[in-house]
C-alpha cells in the first residue's frame, strides 16, 4: 500500500468498541493482581505509566511505519528528541561534527552539554558534502546533520556524509523536521538516528510540543534504552493529538508546501527581494541535491531583502496581517519570523544583501497570503 493509505490505517487495531480513534489511558500507577504479577507481568503488561500509556504505542507504530523503522522513541519536545538521539549515538568521548546551520537551541546543547560528555563540538559548512572527510579524525564519534537548515535552507548531501561515517563507524543523527519523515527518509540514506520535531507538521495545529527519534537495528535498541534510562515520558493526551495529526499529515504538507512554493516564485520576481532561499526553486544553489533527495517541499522558506536591514525587515513583518509573528512552523496558520537576531555562524560567516525573513505557509488561500505580503512590502 502507498504511504497515504498506511498513514490512515496503521496503529488502529487497539482502538476499542468500534471507535475510529485511539482511547486515551491516563496512569502512573497500574495495579496488579498480585505481587508476583507486579514484578513479573505475564503477556508483557505495563506496570507503571512511565513506560508510555496508550496511545503512545499506536503513535510509535505509525511513526515506525512512516520511517520503516524498527523503533521510534518519543520525547517531550523536538529539542529533547535531538538531544535523545545525540545521547543514544554518543558512546565514547571525542569530537562531534555539527553543521553551522543547526537549529540554535541544538547548538546551545552542543556547546554547553556535549563537553560534559567529553565531546567537543566542531562546526562545519553544511554544504561540505564528501569534503567533510577533511574534518574527520580518529576522535570523531558523531556527525550531526540538519537538512535543509531551518533558517537558511542549505541542503546537505546526506548519502555522501553517511557513507564516510559508516566506513569509520561514526554515528550519524539528523534533524529531519522539514521533511516530516514524508518528503524524504533519512534512514534509507544511511542515517542512524532520524529526529523530528512533531510540534511542527505532525502536530500541525500549534497546540503541543513533542519529538521522535526513528532508528533501525542496533541504533533502534540503543535509542529505546536511552529513552527508558533517561525517564522520558510524553502525555497520552498529546500522543492522541499527534496521532490525529498524522492522519491528515500528507494532505496538509502538500497544501502548505504548494502555498509556500507559489509565494516563493512570486517573491523571486519582487524588486525588494534579493534572494529566495527555497530549495525547490531552480535558482537555489542546492536545487539538484534537493531534487535527488526530496519528493516535495515543506512550506517553510526564507527570503533575503534587497538592501533592507534587519530593523526595516522587522517593520515589514510587523505590518503583515495574515502571518502571525512567532517561533515554530508547520501549523495550519501562516507565520513570519525575522531571523537576523538569532543567526549564529562560526564555520562559515553569514553574508547577505539584507535582512533574513522566514515564512511558514499555512493552509490559507495563496492569493490572500500574497496580497498580504505585497501590501507589507509596499508599506
Ligand atoms: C522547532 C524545531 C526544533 C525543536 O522542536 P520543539 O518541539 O520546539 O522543541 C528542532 N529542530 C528544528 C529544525 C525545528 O524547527
Amino acid at each position: 500500500m502507498k504511504r497515504e493509505t498506511r498513514l490512515i490505517h496503521t496503529g488502529r487495531a487497539a482502538a476499542q468498541s468500534g471507535l475510529v480513534n485511539a482511547a486515551i489511558a491516563r496512569a502512573s500507577t497500574i495495579l496488579a493482581e498480585s505481587t508476583a504479577e507486579l514484578y513479573a507481568p505475564s503477556d508483557g503488561r505495563k506496570t507503571y505509566g512511565r513506560g508510555g500509556m496508550e496511545p503512545a504505542g499506536q503513535l510509535g507504530q505509525v511513526l515506525a511505519e512512516l520511517y520503516q523503522a524498527d523503533h521510534v522513541a518519543l520525547a517531550p519536545s523536538g529539542l529533547a528528541s535531538v538531544v535523545l538521539a545525540i545521547r543514544a549515538a554518543v558512546i565514547a568521548p571525542g569530537e562531534a561534527l555539527v553543521p553551522d546551520s543547526v537549529y540554535k537551541p541544538v547548538r546551545a546543547f552542543c556547546d554547553a552539554e556535549l563537553p560534559r560528555l567529553g565531546v567537543t563540538p566542531i562546526y562545519y559548512d553544511p554544504r561540505a558534502g564528501a569534503d567533510i572527510e577533511a574534518l574527520v579524525t580518529d576522535r570523531t564519534v558523531l556527525i550531526l546533520l540538519e537538512s535543509p537548515g531551518s533558517l537558511t535552507f542549505e541542503v546537505q548531501d546526506i548519502a555522501a556524509i553517511t557513507s564516510i561515517a559508516r566506513e569509520r563507524s561514526i554515528a550519524t543523527v539528523i534533524d529531519d523536521t522539514w521533511s516530516a519523515g514524508v518528503l524524504m527518509n533519512p534512514l534509507d540514506l544511511g542515517v542512524d538516528y532520524a529526529a523530528q520535531s512533531l510540534t511542527k507538521y505532525a502536530g500541525g495545529h500549534s497546540d503541543l510540543l513533542m519529538g521522535s527519534v526513528a532508528a533501525r537495528g542496533g541504533a533502534a535498541k540503543q535509542v529505546e534504552a536511552c529513552a527508558r534510562l533517561n525517564g522520558l515520558h510524553v502525555s497520552p493526551d498529546d500522543c492522541f493529538l499527534v496521532l490525529r495529526g498524522l492522519r491528515t499529515l500528507t494532505l496538509r504538507l502538500e497544501r502548505s508546501g504548494a502555498n509556500g512554493l507559489e509565494l516563493a516564485r512570486r517573491l523571486e520576481d519582487h524588486p525588494k527581494i534579493a534572494r529566495v532561499l527555497h530549495p525547490a526553486l531552480e535558482s537555489h544553489p542546492d536545487h539538484e541535491l534537493y531534487k535527488r533527495q526530496f519528493s516535495g517541499c515543506a512550506g517553510c522558506f526564507s527570503v533575503i531583502l534587497d538592501g533592507i536591514g534587519p530593523r526595516e525587515g522587522e517593520a515589514i513583518a510587523d505590518s503583515l496581517h495574515l502571518f502571525g509573528i512567532g517561533f515554530s512552523w508547520g501549523g495550519f496558520e501562516s507565520l513570519v519570523l525575522p531571523c537576523d537576531r538569532q543567526l549564529v555562524r562560526t564555520a562559515v560567516p553569514w553574508q547577505a544583501e539584507g535582512a533574513l525573513v522566514r515564512f511558514s505557509t499555512g493552509l490559507e488561500a495563496v492569493d490572500d497570503l500574497w496580497a498580504d505580503i505585497e501590501q507589507a512590502l509596499d508599506a
